[in-house]
């Protein structure tokens, strides 16, 4: 089926979000210091929506109900609005994930009406916000945005890069969304990827500081429940060896297996990745222009490489059970640096199709 032909019956969300993180461009109108995707203005990749939208309408087949677009900034990407309509009817609930610095724009605000969330990236207190944006009007772009969002009515929620910051951000990050009329805040771990590596010193977390954090994430949690959901990409060690399926260390059958594809990522070379963002290449399903369906693809990555994604999460889980020292665990990120370090030390690693 193509994505011109029929409107889905949408998945029941109860059952939880099985989602495609989709990159579609890595053009953005800001170049922030910590970008893992080293995106930036007048870069030119576009992912081509005939084969985006069609791989999609497999994906949903496979029971894939929602969308994270982000970039790059999507509303940035030209295709923005054939992607979003289309999703919408097929009846996936729409993500979007922007620094908010191009909300003004009418075509971007008319696009909102085929959105279900929208995640505004914020940086911390208005200064350090405008330095890690490498931008001075950075935080009053994303205020307009804010505002932009109320008057359409659009849910929205703030996410938020945690990193060798004050750890009172965090209280302070919870008013500012509480009085925003924010409905989330989601906490993210600074990721040394991309142009982080160059300031790696100014961002990175201690363990102490992860701790701290991690801590006054539950107190915040509790404190704010019913007022503001919380979410932080942590994981405690003892949560993943006293439940390794949460780390896919499972005695694998063909139903668990689903797990390893839980969420895929589409990057801007229009690749499909499982784990997350910055996955290498030798790992993945497949590409959109392929034009087959997801299900083939699943079939012919269980044949020829699922067995090496199990023995990276194998070395992963064992890794994490091992090290007494690293108790908080962005368990994604320690997959995909893993997997960067077995390609960088085997040269002789191969794993096409
Ligand atoms: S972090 Fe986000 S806003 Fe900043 S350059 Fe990267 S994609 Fe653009």
């Amino acid at each position: 089926m193509t994505s011109t032909e029929t409107k889905h019956t949408p998945h029941s969300h109860r059952e939880g979000y099985k989602v495609i993180q989709i990159h579609p461009t890595l053009n953005c109108n800001l170049k922030c210091l910590h970008c893992y995707s080293e995106s930036a203005p007048g870069l030119r990749g576009q992912l081509e929506i005939g084969a985006l939208n069609d791989f999609l309408s497999s994906a949903f087949d496979e029971g894939y109900n929602s969308i994270a677009v982000s970039g790059g900034d999507p509303f940035l990407y030209h295709d923005l609005d054939k992607l979003l309509k289309y999703t919408f009817s097929a009846g996936y609930y729409n993500t979007i994930t922007t620094n908010g610095g191009l909300l003004k724009s009418v075509r971007n605000q008319e696009l909102l009406q085929f959105v279900n969330l929208v995640a505004v990236s914020i940086d911390g207190y208005k200064e350090e916000h405008n330095f890690i944006r490498n931008n001075v009007a950075a935080f009053d772009h994303m205020l307009a945005a804010l505002e932009v969002l109320r008057q359409h009515k659009t849910n929205f929620g703030l996410i938020h890069m945690l990193h060798n910051e004050p750890i009172e951000v965090l209280s302070w990050l919870c008013e500012f969304a509480i009085a925003e009329k924010a409905g989330l805040v989601h906490l993210h771990p600074v990721e040394i990827m991309g142009r982080a590596s160059a300031i790696a010193s100014k961002l990175e977390l201690t363990e102490e500081m992860k701790h701290q954090f991690y801590i006054l994430f539950q107190y915040y949690k509790q404190k704010y429940d019913g007022k503001l959901k919380m979410q932080i990409d942590l994981i405690h060690r003892d949560h993943i060896l006293e439940f390794p399926q949460l780390a896919y260390q499972y005695n694998c059958t063909d139903i668990c297996d689903t797990n390893y594809f839980r969420e895929l990522i589409i990057d801007e070379k229009g690749n499909i990745l499982p784990v997350t963002y910055g996955m290498p290449v030798e790992y993945a399903l497949g590409n959109i222009q392929e034009r087959i369906s997801l299900t083939e693809m699943i079939k012919r990555f269980r044949q020829l490489k699922l067995s090496k994604l199990r023995e990276l999460y194998t070395d992963v889980y064992s890794q994490i059970r091992d090290d007494e020292d690293h108790e908080l665990i962005n368990f994604p990120e320690s997959v995909v640096n893993h997997a960067r370090k077995i390609i960088k030390e085997d040269s002789n690693f191969e794993m096409a199709f």
